[in-house]
């Protein structure tokens, strides 16, 4: 039995500022240590936001692990051998080219800045415009000059958004890289590294992976892990944080047949992010201007967050750099031996040091879009006749998957057994799905709360379930209500949840 509650609906956009409040006050994201003020650009997960991002990873690590049997995961650790920063290039290169305002003291990412006016441009129409800036940052930051990236600014009149003046310092290089020390007496102490990244622990990994669970190129390393970078200037959210978390898998390839599989992420990575419930519209390729020291080609995925097209994933041809470099510094070789007869030459392809797409995407930002996404606020009008009224309510519209909770048991009333007949039901459910009971409150009040979250279904217990053992299930985004026996809510709710839903569109 079906019973629309909805006569009509209309949504309307949210704002960062709408998402960053409701992520505190659900349970999602705090600001770090917030008793004291917070720490700029770190973030804590709060107990929806870890369920949440939790089934996010586990999604991801699915796709990559259980989807493909030629793609293993590893779980390095953050320290790592000094050399090995020097070997991938971070030691020397990896940093962003910083400004500082002399009137505000304010510092910006001086590319940063660029993209922001021609974002800017972009908005105004003036396509051609904007593009003619990128290229030629991009060509500029390539070239490694800093004054023509200053002079770039200035001609562009950007000012400082603070003090609203032009008058600002040289453009000059800044390393993202965080060191400590490791060593117990300061003087036998060594300096290492953060990660910066996940990729070098799978890179130093490839034989013992490739070896121990006897994988043939092509093969891919999945990795999930945080990372963490000195970001200059720390904005909107989540999205750029100092400690952070990547999924990134690197795929063994061999020489010659990079394109291919490049093309063959790429597509696949969008397809995920659609899965997922990010609308194609929303999502957009955005090959890079400037190449990193490593990337032969390389394209983000973006979403259109609430700030504009933004990346969430970035798909690198990295060529043989980092094997090579790697069996440079540490005086190993890193080659592979491939058994395939090469049709050309009637011969087996031989040894060779692959070459490497690799696919990276944060969790943090894809946290971020999933919930700008899910994050919305209708105009609903209920009741009919005389009765009928409007209001506005929020929701999160997350796919059932990934939500934090499945569903909610609400028995009608606080006696009478059926708190009982709750409880029970809660029993029959808890070893598969996170579910949760919620006595208190009219059952109006719970189902808000439940929306608020992104619960995909509540069940209500009322007098006729003692009868009959049925119960009602209420759909979050429609607010229609199914009435169903006991027996079946493990196999519906199961199939509304499963990640097979979001795989069979992969
Ligand atoms: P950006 O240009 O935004 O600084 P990036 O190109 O340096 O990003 P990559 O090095 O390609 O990023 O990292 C891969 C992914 O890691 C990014 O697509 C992003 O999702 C995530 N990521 C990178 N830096 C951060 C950060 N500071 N906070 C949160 N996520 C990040």
């Amino acid at each position: 039995m079906s019973n629309p509650a909805q006569n009509s609906a209309a949504t309307t956009e949210s704002t960062l500022a709408d998402i960053v409040s409701h992520a505190k006050e659900y349970g999602f994201v705090f600001p770090s240590s917030e008793i004291y003020d917070g720490l700029a650009a770190v973030y804590d997960y709060g107990p929806n936001g870890v369920e949440l991002k939790n089934n996010l990873k586990q999604l991801w690590w699915k796709a990559m692990t259980q989807l493909n049997q030629n793609v293993v995961g590893i779980d390095a650790a953050i320290f790592m051998h000094p050399l090995t920063w020097k070997a991938s290039g971070h030691v020397d290169g990896f940093s962003d080219p910083m400004i500082d305002n002399l009137d505000s003291k304010k510092r910006y990412r001086a590319d940063v800045l660029l993209e922001e006016k021609a974002a800017e441009y972009e908005k105004n129409g003036e396509i051609a415009r904007a593009e003619t800036l990128l290229a030629e940052m991009g060509r500029l930051l390539t070239a490694e000059d800093l004054a023509g990236v200053k002079q770039l600014i200035i001609d562009e009149k950007i000012l400082c958004p603070v003090s609203k003046t032009g008058n600002w310092t040289d453009v000059r290089q800044f390393n993202l890289m965080f060191s400590t020390q490791v060593g117990a007496v300061a003087e036998g102490s060594s300096l290492i590294y953060l990660r910066p990244e996940t990729a070098q622990g799978i890179f130093v990994n490839f034989l013992n992976v490739q070896k121990s669970a006897r994988q043939q190129v092509p093969f891919g390393i999945a990795q999930i892990g945080k990372a963490f970078r000195n970001e200059i200037v720390a904005r909107q959210f989540i999205f750029r944080m100092r400690e952070f978390e990547q999924m990134e898998m690197q795929f063994f390839v061999r020489p010659g047949t990079e394109g291919e599989w490049y093309q063959h992420w790429k597509e696949t990575r969008r397809r995920w992010h659609e899965a997922l419930g990010l609308p194609a519209a929303k999502l957009r390729f955005h090959d890079h201007d400037k190449l990193a020291h490593y990337a032969k080609a390389a394209v983000d995925i973006e979403y259109e967050f609430p700030f504009g097209f933004k990346e969430i994933e970035g798909i690198h041809s990295r060529s043989d750099f980092d094997l090579t470099q790697h069996q440079a510094l540490s005086r190993k070789k890193q080659n592979y031996f491939d058994n395939d007869i090469n049709p050309e030459t009637g011969k087996p392809y031989g040894n060779y040091v692959p070459f490497v797409v690799e696919t990276s995407v944060g969790a943090d930002r894809l946290f971020l879009a999933t919930l700008c996404q899910a994050f919305q606020e209708e105009t609903i009008t209920e009741g009919e006749g005389e009765e009928q009224k409007t209001k506005t309510r929020k929701l999160l519209r997350l796919h059932p998957a990934v939500a934090p909770v499945k569903a909610a048991i609400f028995p009608l009333v606080k006696k009478d057994g059926l708190p009982e007949k709750a409880n029970e039901i809660y029993q029959t459910l808890r070893y598969d799905f996170r579910v949760i009971v919620e006595e208190k409150d009219a059952i109006g009040k719970r189902y808000t709360r439940q929306d608020l979250i992104g619960t995909p279904f509540c069940i209500a217990v009322d007098h006729q379930t003692l009868e009959d053992n049925t119960v009602t299930v209420r759909h979050r985004d429609s607010r229609e209500q199914t009435r169903m026996p006991i027996s079946e809510l493990h196999g519906y709710i199961g199939h509304a949840v499963s990640f097979s839903r979001i795989f069979e569109q992969l």
